[in-house]
Parts: structure tokens; C-alpha cells; sequence
């Protein structure tokens, strides 16, 4: 399998992921939310799909900033631009193509502006809660541990699975879902939620 047949794949299974998750997203956003974020990234997801499969003669780099425009049009709200400018913006760390130290590059990049956009940091309640443990642990798995990179997809899996539970008992401090106060308390982000969806995805890819 080439990198690019990779990738379709991996944005495959994520749109499909994403399809069969759309009501459990969107319940996650009517408790403390406007009830759309299982519509808004399906909707994306969907665009991502047709968009790539008219691209020809694309490498990883190119293909993964289609991807990021594509969610940037088609998402909207609050996450539609997180995920889409991050990840259009990370794409420039594929250039060499998807090894094990590119993608610790992307990973790091894509965090980088996720925050610098959206100006969350971790315990604020949103998808930075999922995905910067997620991004740690696959850095230090890598550089640290030497482990294989499916086994530190693995590792940063796991680590979003705990950012995910970890933010059920925080009030939120960024988003829609800050307007409730201590009423967001209780209930789990939406946004962490689509992240971890996504990172098994591409851990059920490399697999
Ligand atoms: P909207 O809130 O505009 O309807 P969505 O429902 O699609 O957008 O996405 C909501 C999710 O976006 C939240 O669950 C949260 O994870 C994420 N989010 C919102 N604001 C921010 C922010 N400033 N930084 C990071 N993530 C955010
Ligand atoms: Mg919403
Ligand atoms: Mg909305």
C-alpha cells in the first residue's frame, strides 16, 4: 500500500466512523452544546471523501491539506476550523512524506494550532483535553521509548481515551459549552469525543 492509498483509507474509515457515531456526537453536543457536531463533521467528512477521490497525482502532503480545506468549507462552527486549519497547516511537516519522524512533526504542529487558534489549554474542556495527551505520549513513545509507530499510535489512543473521561468532570472554559458555566460539569466534550474517533481510525489504518 502506497502512503497516498493510506491516507484514502484513512479518510474513508474516519467518514464512516464518523457517519455511524453522528447521533452519539450530536446527543454529546445537545447536553452542553448546539446539538450539530456530529451533523458538522459528518457533513465535513463526506466532502473530504468526494473532494479526494477527484484528486489524481497527489502526494501525502498535498492530499492531508486537501483534507484540511475541504473540513475548513464544509464543518463550520467552533470545530470546523480547528480541525480544518490545523490540520492544513500540519501538512506542511509531510513534505518528506509519512515516517516515523514526520508524523511526530505533524502531530506536534497540528496541536500547536489548534491552540494558537483556538486559545484552549488543557482542562478548558474541549478536543485539546483529548489530543494533546495523545500527542505527548506518540512524541515521547518515538523519541524516548524507540517504540515502532503503530505502537505508539497505540499508546496515543489510550492517552486520548483518558483525555476524553477527564473532561466529564470539568466545567468549560472555551466554546459554546462555556455560556452553561458549572452546568457543563458532568457531561462529556464533544469535541475530545470526534478527536478520539479519529485517532482509532488512523490506529485501525496503520493496523
Ligand atoms: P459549535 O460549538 O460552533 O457548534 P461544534 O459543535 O462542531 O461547533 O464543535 C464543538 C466542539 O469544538 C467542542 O466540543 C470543543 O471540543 C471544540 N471547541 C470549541 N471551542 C474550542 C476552542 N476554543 N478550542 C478548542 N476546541 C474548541
Ligand atoms: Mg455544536
Ligand atoms: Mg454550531
Amino acid at each position: 500500500e502506497t502512503e497516498c492509498e493510506a491516507i484514502l483509507e484513512a479518510v474513508d474509515r474516519i467518514a464512516a466512523r464518523i457517519e455511524s457515531e453522528k447521533k452519539h456526537l450530536t446527543d454529546l453536543d445537545s447536553a452542553i452544546g448546539d446539538a450539530d457536531h456530529g451533523a458538522n463533521l459528518d457533513r465535513g467528512f463526506k466532502a473530504v471523501v468526494e473532494t479526494l477521490d477527484q484528486k489524481e497525482d497527489a502526494d501525502a502532503q498535498d492530499l492531508v491539506k486537501t483534507v484540511g480545506t475541504a473540513l475548513i468549507s464544509e464543518v463550520g462552527g467552533a470545530s470546523g476550523p480547528l480541525y480544518g486549519g490545523s490540520c492544513m497547516h500540519a501538512s506542511q511537516e509531510l513534505e518528506a512524506g509519512i515516517t516515523a519522524e514526520t508524523t511526530v512533526a505533524f502531530a506536534e504542529a497540528y496541536l500547536e494550532k489548534l491552540q494558537d487558534r483556538g486559545g484552549a489549554e488543557v482542562g478548558d474542556k474541549t478536543m485539546v483535553d483529548a489530543l494533546t495527551p495523545a500527542v505527548h505520549t506518540y512524541k515521547k513513545s518515538i523519541e524516548v521509548d524507540d517504540l515502532p509507530p503503530l505502537e505508539a499510535l497505540a499508546k496515543a489512543v489510550d492517552g486520548a481515551e483518558r483525555g476524553v473521561e477527564y473532561t466529564v468532570p470539568l466545567k468549560a472554559a472555551k466554546g459554546r459549552a462555556s455560556y452553561l458555566g458549572w452546568r457543563s460539569v458532568g457531561h462529556q466534550d464533544p469535541g475530545a469525543t470526534s478527536t478520539l474517533l479519529i485517532l482509532e481510525e488512523l490506529l485501525a489504518t496503520a493496523e
